[in-house]
């Protein structure tokens, strides 16, 4: 009876707020991010491993002074963004790089390319162009895209979900740094959230005193030089929605126009325009080495840390799987890769392949008597069809052959193919009719490293429970 009543003026207190909020806030347009799979904190430790990723590949402007200047506007932006009580670690990095283009990376890691710098006309025009950005991080955009890109990928394709989610073609940013987790997924944003980003951004030049005009300003600048020079990278990352600009007109008006004393420019801004100016040439993309190589038979491509003996829970489908705590863990509600750190691998085309770890999901959902030997025989057969159809040199070694899993019969499966970490990969497939149909777990890892593996892939198979009812 309690917590009956609880919940119900939990409900109450909330549909008043509902009613309320619309008279306290305004005319401005109000912006909801979209599904996300990611924790906020997932942001941020996605975002700050592809930060230092970026920092090694791309060239850096390095210039103390220019880096000051742009924390110094990020910061006064940020104190009018609406982070719904998440606290980013921001940071902002000029990027040797003339082409006019600026990104963000998940968490707050904001990169603006030193032709951004040298395009804009004014303070508040930079400002703009930064108030877009951290719209993206406040709006989780990265991710948004990385969870929608899971539900298409992880649906479709088995093997391929790692690498849609980590890479895909190289975005622009990322051009020739042969990105591994910074790609397409994360910085190719879609036209909605490019005009969400553009409105949220106008609400945030407003709220810091910037004259709001500069954000369609700046994509006037962008637009003319297009018709010169050809498109920006700018749009290349920020695709160009219909009436980009009379959206910011719009929204400009339903703030109640521009204020009176909003701000354009500054002598500092110019001065660090001069300063950029001033810079050395970019030089060319810095070579990759891979930090803290080790060897291990596998040529330049560092092994994985050893799993850890302590262990994450994670819930998927029905099934509950202990999995060891220095791990990562992408993926929606049923599908889900787990990955050590650095057990994704640049295949050097800009693609990131799964060199070390697992994929669980479930297929055939149709199927849901544990004790069917045939549907688990046939189900494995065709799971094992679609691997091969995805991976061009993968063959069965051993298996399917009985095995048990929660105490009910599953099959156990030796595959190998090429490894994108040189040399030959073992797969071991372990597949059992669960709850929801056949839960099936693609255990990845080259030939050479398996035994140092193969423990923490048996403790998952042995973690795994199903919910009864
Ligand atoms: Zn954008």
């Amino acid at each position: 009876m309690i917590g009956k009543t609880g919940l119900r003026i939990l409900v109450i207190t909330w549909v008043l707020f509902v009613v309320a909020a619309p008279d306290a806030s305004a005319q401005r347009t109000s912006i909801k991010p979209g599904i996300n799979s990611f924790s906020p904190q997932q942001d941020i430790q996605l975002g700050r491993h592809a930060a230092a990723e970026v920092e090694q590949k791309l060239p850096m402007c390095n210039d103390p002074k220019v880096d000051a200047y742009l924390t110094k506007v990020g910061q006064r932006l940020v104190e009018h963004l609406n982070t719904r009580g998440i606290d980013y670690p921001w940071e902002f990095h000029c990027v040797n790089d003339k082409a006019i283009n600026a990104f963000a990376l998940p968490g707050g890691f904001v990169f603006i390319n030193r032709g951004a710098i040298e395009a804009a006309d004014s303070e508040a025009q930079l400002a703009g162009v930064m108030a877009h950005e951290l719209s993206h991080v406040a709006l989780r955009h990265g991710t948004n895209q990385a969870t929608k890109a899971q539900y298409a990928q992880l649906g479709a394709g088995i093997m391929g979900a790692a690498g849609s989610l980590f890479g895909g073609a190289a975005g622009a940013a990322a051009a020739g740094a042969g990105n591994l987790t910074f790609g397409s997924v994360l910085l190719h944003y879609s036209r909605g959230a490019e005009t969400q980003a553009d409105v949220m951004g106008t609400q945030v030049l407003y709220d810091s005193g910037y004259d709001p005009r500069a954000m369609a300003a700046f994509f006037e600048n962008l637009n003319a030089s297009a018709e010169s020079k050809g498109p920006p990278e700018f749009f290349s990352d920020h695709p160009n929605p219909d009436h980009r600009i009379e959206r910011v007109e719009t929204e400009i008006r339903k703030l109640g126009g521009v204020p009176e004393g909003a701000q354009k420019d500054s002598a500092e801004f110019e001065a660090i325009k001069r300063e950029v100016a001033a810079l050395p040439a970019p030089s060319k993309a810095k070579p990759v080495r891979p930090a803290g190589s080790k060897s291990g038979g596998l040529g330049a491509i560092p092994r994985p840390e050893s799993p850890s003996e302590s262990s994450e829970y994670l819930r998927y489908g029905k099934a509950t799987i202990a999995y060891p705590a220095n791990w990562k863990r992408y993926g929606k509600k049923n599908d889900v890769v787990l990955v050590p750190s650095g057990g994704v691998i640049d295949s050097g085309n800009g693609q990131g392949v799964l060199g070390w770890g697992v994929i669980a999901g479930i297929a055939n959902r149709k199927e849901k008597n544990p004790n069917s030997g045939e549907a688990l025989r046939n189900g494995t057969q065709s799971l094992i069809a679609s691997l091969q159809k995805e991976n061009d040199a993968m063959e069965v070694d051993k298996g399917p052959s009985d095995f048990t899993v929660a105490g009910l019969p599953a099959l156990s499966t030796y595959l190998h193919n090429d490894s994108p970490a040189g040399g030959t990969e073992t797969d071991w497939l372990v597949t059992v009719i669960g709850p929801q149909g056949l839960y099936y777990y693609v255990f990845v890892s080259p030939e050479s490293d398996f035994p140092r593996f193969k423990p923490a892939f048996e403790n998952i198979v042995n973690s795994v429970q199903f919910q009864t009812k």
